[in-house]
Formats: structure tokens, C-alpha cells, sequence
């Protein structure tokens, strides 16, 4: 069996929140991702924000930022739960969205062989328990059979 990326357990984490991201945070909890778009001239805010980085605008709407495929990610090893354990390993990963230009999404891709992560494969979201929040990682889709 080969080693897959770990799934990291949040359920102490407790994820910053403002006003700003809170309907991101609203919407994660429903196993949905949106991101902020500028209402006024449609670039994408990402970290959330009170004002559009383009046109200082404040007006903006959430939406469904499409396909995820992975621009970057690293391949860390760590120590296994117990010295006779196999080292495993954590994947974070930067991933783009095809209907969300500019924005990077890091999280980390789970349950994934690392002789599969590509950068630009297609990935799809999941969601991790944490203290406060559901909070996204990514898997990679339809990956091919091991
Ligand atoms: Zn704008």
C-alpha cells in the first residue's frame, strides 16, 4: 500500500472570522465554496476585504468559483504517531479556480499519493471539522487507480 497524504485533524483549530469573511465561513459550514467578487467591477477579493483592490468599491457578491486544479503544492514528510509507525506525509496545496481569476485558494490535499499530485490536476473540495468552522481541503478528482 502506498503512503497517502495525511488528513490533518482541525477540531481544536479555531478559524479567524470577521465580518468580512464570515459568508465565506457560513457558506463552508453547508459544504460549499464561494469567494468574493467586487459587485462593481467583478475582480475577485481574495482574502476577503472591505474594499475592492481595483476600484475601492465596497458593493460584493459571493459566488461559485468553479473547477479547482492545483497551480503549487509540497510534499512534506512527517513523523509517524509513533516511532514504529511509516512516516507520512502532508500535501499543502495552492489551487486556482476556472471561474475565479487571481484568487489561490491554500489548503491541504488529503487522502492523496503523492506520486499522483500534478501540478494542474483537477482537484474537488471536502470539508474538516474544526473548533468553530467547517473548513475546505481539497482531494484530487477522479484520480487514477493505484
Ligand atoms: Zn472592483
Amino acid at each position: 500500500m502506498s503512503t497517502r497524504s495525511i488528513t490533518p485533524d482541525l477540531s481544536a483549530f479555531e478559524v479567524p472570522m470577521d465580518v468580512w469573511s464570515e459568508p465565506y465561513w457560513h457558506t463552508a459550514a453547508e459544504h460549499r465554496l464561494v469567494l468574493p467578487r467586487c459587485g462593481a467591477c467583478n475582480t475577485f477579493r481574495w482574502p476577503a476585504g472591505p474594499f475592492c483592490p481595483e476600484c475601492r468599491s465596497q458593493e460584493v457578491e459571493w459566488v461559485a468559483p468553479g473547477q479547482g486544479r492545483i497551480y503549487s503544492f509540497t510534499i512534506l514528510p512527517v513523523a509517524g504517531p509513533d516511532k514504529d509507525a511509516p512516516p507520512q506525509v502532508r500535501i499543502p496545496a495552492l489551487v486556482t479556480f476556472e471561474g475565479a481569476p487571481g484568487v489561490r485558494l491554500v489548503s491541504a490535499l488529503i487522502d492523496a499519493a503523492p506520486e499522483e499530485v500534478k501540478i494542474d490536476a483537477l482537484v474537488e473540495m471536502d470539508w474538516l471539522p474544526a473548533a468553530n468552522a467547517t473548513v475546505p481541503v481539497f482531494r484530487l478528482q477522479n484520480p487514477p487507480p493505484v
